[in-house]
C-alpha cells in the first residue's frame, strides 16, 4: 500500500536502531490536547525516542473505554510534526493497518490480546505484505513461546524485515504482585532464539502499578534488553485506561536518570582475563554437575529394577515430596531460591522417571 510521507526515513531508523530504545506515551489517546501536551512533555525529557498510543484499545471485558479509534490519528500526527518523534500504534486488524499507515504511524505493534489468535496476526501480517514498516511483536497474554514465534513468523513471512519483541508479562491466575507475571526466562528464550530482534521491556503491563516500574525497568536492562516501553500520561491518575500503572512524563524522566546503564562488553583486557578466569571455574563446575546426575540416574536406574521386580509405580509423591522439601530447606539456605530449586527438581525428577520408564519397559 503506497502512503504520503510516513517514513521521515532517516529519524525512524535512527530511533528503530538507538540503544536503549525509549518508547513512551499515553495508554491510550484520550484527546487531541492530551496527546500533544504528552508528546511535548515527553519530548522536553529528551529521553525518549518514540511515542505510543493506543487508539484501538481491545479490553478484556466490555463496557470499558475501547479507543477513540481512527480519529486519534491525526492528533498522532500533529504530535509528530510537532516533536519530531516517531509514532508506534496498535494494531489488531488490516483496516487499523491501513488506517495507520494512511496517518503516517511510523512503526506499528501488534498487542497481547492480538498475538494469541493466528487468524488476527494473520490478517495484519497479510495487511502488511509490500509494506516497508517495522512492526513490534508482544508476548501472547498466556505464556506460550510458540504463539509468540507463529506471529514472529507470520509478520515475518509477510515480507515485513525489521521485527522487534515486545516482553510485557504472561498473566495468571489469581493475585500476585504482578499484573502479569514477567516470567523473564521466557523472554530470554525468544531473545535467544531470535539473536537480531530487538527485545523491549513493557515494565507497565508486568507491574500494572507505578511504585515498582522502577525495579523492573532495571532488572531489563541489567538483562541486556534493547529498550523499554512505559506508559506515560499528563494526569496518570485521571487516565482513561491503565490509570495506575502510568506516570508523568517528569516522572519517566527521573526514572531514567536513576536506571544504572549497562553494556553488554568492554574492551578492557583486566576484565576479559577475569571474567575467562571464572568462566573456566563455572565449566569445570558444570562438568562436575553433569557427573553427579549422570550417577544419579544410574542410581534411579537401580532403583528401577527393584521397583519392576516388586510391581510398584514409579512415582511416589511421598518420597517426592520429602526429596524437594529437604532441597528447599537446604537450598534456601546457601542462596538459592525456592523457585529455582522446585524448577531444578521437576526437571531432574522427569529425568528419573524416563530412565526409571525404560527399566520397567524393558524385558
Ligand atoms: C497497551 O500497550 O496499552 C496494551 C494494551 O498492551 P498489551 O497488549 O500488552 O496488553
Ligand atoms: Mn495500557
Amino acid at each position: 500500500m503506497q502512503t504520503t510521507e510516513r517514513v521521515s526515513g532517516e529519524s525512524v531508523q535512527a530511533a528503530w536502531n538507538k540503544r536503549p530504545l525509549i518508547i513512551s506515551g499515553p495508554c491510550s489517546a484520550e484527546t487531541e490536547e492530551q496527546v500533544l501536551a504528552t508528546a511535548q512533555r515527553l519530548a522536553a525529557t529528551g529521553k525518549v525516542d518514540m511515542l505510543r498510543a493506543g487508539i484501538w484499545k481491545p479490553r478484556t471485558k466490555p463496557g470499558m473505554f475501547e479507543g477513540v479509534g481512527a480519529k486519534g490519528l491525526p492528533w498522532l500526527q500533529q504530535a509528530k510534526k510537532i516533536t519530531g518523534l516517531p509514532t508506534t500504534v496498535e494494531v489488531a486488524t488490516g483496516k487499523q493497518v491501513q488506517d495507520a499507515l494512511t496517518f503516517d504511524v511510523d512503526v506499528l505493534w501488534i498487542g497481547a490480546r492480538t498475538t494469541v489468535n493466528p487468524f488476527s496476526v494473520q490478517e495484519v501480517a497479510d495487511a502488511l505484505r509490500g509494506v516497508d514498516v517495522p512492526v513490534l511483536i508482544k508476548n501472547p497474554i498466556n505464556p506460550d513461546l510458540e504463539l509468540w514465534g507463529g506471529a514472529v513468523e507470520r509478520v515475518a513471512r509477510a515480507g515485513v524485515k525489521q521485527i522487534g519483541l515486545i516482553h510485557r508479562g504472561f498473566s495468571s491466575y489469581g493475585n500476585t504482585e504482578y499484573r502479569n507475571a514477567p516470567m523473564w526466562h521466557l523472554a530470554i528464550e525468544m531473545k535467544l532464539k531470535y539473536p537480531n530482534m530487538p527485545v523491549i521491556n513493557d515494565p507497565s503491563h508486568i507491574c500494572g502499578r507505578r511504585d515498582i516500574l522502577l525495579e523492573i525497568m532495571q532488572k531489563a536492562i541489567d538483562l541486556d534488553y534493547d529498550g523499554l516501553m512505559v506508559e506515560s500520561h499528563i494526569d496518570p491518575d485521571n487516565a482513561w485506561s491503565d490509570a495506575k500503572q502510568q506516570v508523568t512524563p517528569e516522572r519517566l524522566k527521573e526514572m531514567l536518570d536513576s536506571i544504572i546503564w549497562r553494556k553488554e562488553d568492554v574492551s578492557s583486557p583486566e576484565y576479559h582475563a577475569a571474567l575467562e578466569k571464572l568462566r573456566q571455574q563455572i565449566n569445570q563446575l558444570d562438568d562436575e554437575l553433569m557427573q553427579v546426575l549422570g550417577q544419579r540416574m544410574k542410581i534411579a536406574e537401580q532403583i528401577g529394577k527393584y521397583k519392576k521386580e516388586n510391581n510398584i509405580t514409579i512415582l511416589q509423591t511421598n518420597r517426592w515430596n520429602e526429596i524437594i522439601e529437604r532441597a528447599t530447606t537446604k537450598g534456601e539456605k546457601i542462596g538459592l531460591s525456592k523457585e529455582f530449586i522446585t524448577r531444578y527438581f521437576d526437571a531432574v525428577h522427569m529425568e528419573s522417571i524416563n530412565h526409571q520408564k525404560k527399566i520397567l519397559d524393558s524385558e
